[in-house]
C-alpha cells in the first residue's frame, strides 16, 4: 500500500459546524436560550485511557471517548471511530449529528458517538482486538441495548462489533446481540446493513437528480472515499446508470473518461489496499475530484473537505454527503449562492443507522428479515425522508440542510417537551 496519506488534514472543526447549524435551526424555530443550551450540550461524556499491550510486549496508552449527546427519544445510538484525528470535540459534533439523524429518519434513538485516537492501519489484528475489548470494558457502564448501542464508523468494522458484543456479553454472563449493530450476520447482524449507508446515499442522489430533472443515465459522478460508504455508493450509482468518472481514497484519486470499471477497481483495491495504481484510469489530484465537472459529487471520506477555499470551484450540480460533516458552514453558503443542491449528511447517510435500527429490532425479537425485506424498507424510508425534507425546504424557502436540521431539532424538542423537565 502506498505511504503518505494525502487526505489527513482536518481543515475545519466539526463542532463549529454542528453548533452553527444548530444555532440557525434554533433561530428558525424561535426556541429560548435555555433550550438552545440543552440541545447544544452533550447529556453525558466519558473519556477513558486505554492501555494497549503491543505485540512486542510494550504498553502504549491511548485515549478514547464515548459521548451521548441526547437520549430524549430513546437509547443513545452511534458509531465508534478509530482514527488519529479523534478528539473530544470531534466526538461531540458527531454525537450531535447522530441525534438529528436518528430524529430525522424517525428511529426511536438519541445520538451518541465514540472513538479512539489511533491509526488502526499501524496495528495487528490481535492488537486491535485487545484495544477494542479494553475500550469496551472502560465504557461498559454506559453501554447496553436499552442505554447506548455502538456501530461501525471510520476505522472499525463488523469484526470490531463482534468483539464489543462478546466483551459486553461475557461480562454480563449471557449473549446480548442488541448491544451493538453492524455485527457479522452469523451472530445477529442484519442482511443489508453493510451496504445500507451507500444504498441510502444513492436513493438520495437519485431523488435529488430527479428534482433537478436529470435522468441517471445522463449523469456523471465523482465519489471521494472508496471505503465502507464510497465504494458501495459508486457501485450503486453505476447500477442505476450513472457514469462514475472519478473516485479517490486517502492515497490518491482516479479519473476515467466514460466511467470507471468499478468491479475491476474493487479487485485492485482488495489486492493492493488502495485505488492508486489501477490500470484502467488516469491518476488525478484530490482537488481535481472535488472540482470535477460532474453532475453528482459524493464526499464519502472525512469531515471538512469542502471549505471556503474550494467551494466556489465545486462544479457538481448536486452534492450528496456520504460522510458526516464534509461541508463547512462558509462553504455551505457559497454552494447555496451558486445554486448547488446539497443533500445534507444527516439525511444522505442515514441509511446506515436506519438499518442498524432494523438490526436492533430483529435482535430484540430474535426474528430475521430477508435482504429483500430490509432493502425495500430502507428504500421506502429514505425516499420518504428525502421528500419530507424537500417539502419542508420548499415550504419555508430554506436549503435542505436547514430544513433537515430544523425538522430533527423540532422532533427532539417535542419529545423533551412531552416528557417534561425533571424535577
Ligand atoms: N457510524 C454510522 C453513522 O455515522 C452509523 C451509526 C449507527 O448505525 O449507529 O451514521
Amino acid at each position: 500500500m502506498p505511504a503518505a496519506p494525502a487526505l489527513e488534514a482536518k481543515t475545519a472543526l466539526p463542532l463549529q459546524s454542528a453548533h452553527g447549524q444548530l444555532a440557525e435551526a434554533i433561530d428558525f424555530l424561535g426556541y429560548p436560550e435555555g433550550q438552545h443550551a440543552m440541545l447544544r450540550t452533550s447529556r453525558r461524556e466519558m473519556t477513558v485511557s486505554v492501555p494497549l499491550r503491543r505485540d512486542n510486549g510494550e504498553i502504549e496508552l491511548l485515549t478514547g471517548h464515548r459521548v451521548q449527546h441526547n437520549i430524549s427519544r430513546g437509547p443513545a445510538k452511534g458509531g465508534i471511530r478509530f482514527h488519529p484525528g479523534v478528539d473530544l470535540d470531534e466526538v461531540r459534533a458527531l454525537a450531535m449529528w447522530m441525534t438529528w439523524k436518528c430524529a430525522l429518519i424517525d428511529v426511536p434513538y438519541g445520538g451518541a458517538k465514540g472513538g479512539v485516537a489511533i491509526d488502526p492501519t499501524g496495528y495487528s489484528k490481535d492488537e486491535l482486538e485487545r484495544l477494542t475489548r479494553r475500550f469496551t470494558s472502560e465504557i461498559m457502564p454506559i453501554l447496553g441495548p436499552e442505554k447506548d448501542i455502538p456501530a461501525p464508523d471510520i476505522g472499525t468494522d463488523e469484526q470490531t462489533m463482534a468483539w464489543i458484543m462478546d466483551t459486553f456479553s461475557v461480562n454480563h454472563g449471557h449473549t446480548i446481540p442488541a448491544v451493538v449493530t453492524g455485527k457479522p450476520i452469523s451472530i445477529g447482524g442484519s442482511h443489508g446493513r453493510a451496504s445500507a449507508t451507500s444504498r441510502g446515499v444513492v436513493h438520495c442522489a437519485l431523488e435529488a437528480a430527479a428534482e433537478r430533472s436529470l435522468r441517471p443515465e445522463t449523469c456523471t459522478a465523482a465519489v471521494q472515499g472508496f471505503g465502507k460508504v464510497g465504494a458501495g455508493a459508486a457501485t450503486f450509482l453505476a447500477e442505476a446508470g450513472v457514469s462514475v468518472e472519478y473516485v479517490s481514497d486517502q492515497y490518491g484519486a482516479l479519473y476515467a473518461d466514460g466511467g470507471l470499471d468499478l468491479a475491476a477497481l474493487s479487485r485492485h483495491v482488495a489486492a493492493t489496499g488502495s485505488v492508486v495504481g489501477f490500470d484502467g484510469a488516469d491518476p488525478v489530484s484530490q482537488a481535481d475530484l472535488l472540482e470535477a465537472d460532474v453532475d453528482i459529487l459524493v464526499p464519502a471520506a472525512v469531515e471538512g473537505v469542502i471549505t471556503e477555499a474550494n467551494a466556489a470551484a465545486v462544479r457538481a450540480k448536486i452534492v450528496v454527503e456520504g460522510a458526516n460533516g464534509p461541508t463547512t458552514i462558509p462553504a455551505d453558503r457559497i454552494l447555496a449562492d451558486q445554486g448547488t443542491l446539497v443533500v445534507p449528511d444527516i439525511l444522505a447517510n442515514a441509511g446506515g443507522v436506519l438499518v442498524s435500527y432494523f438490526e436492533w429490532v430483529q435482535g430484540n425479537q430474535a426474528y430475521w428479515w430477508t435482504k429483500e425485506e430490509v432493502e425495500e424498507k430502507l428504500r421506502v424510508r429514505m425516499i420518504s425522508a428525502y421528500r419530507e425534507v424537500s417539502d419542508f425546504s420548499r415550504k419555508y424557502g430554506i436549503g435542505l440542510r436547514s430544513a433537515a436540521t430544523a425538522l430533527a431539532v423540532q422532533r427532539v424538542a417535542e419529545a423533551h417537551r412531552l416528557r417534561g423537565l425533571y424535577p
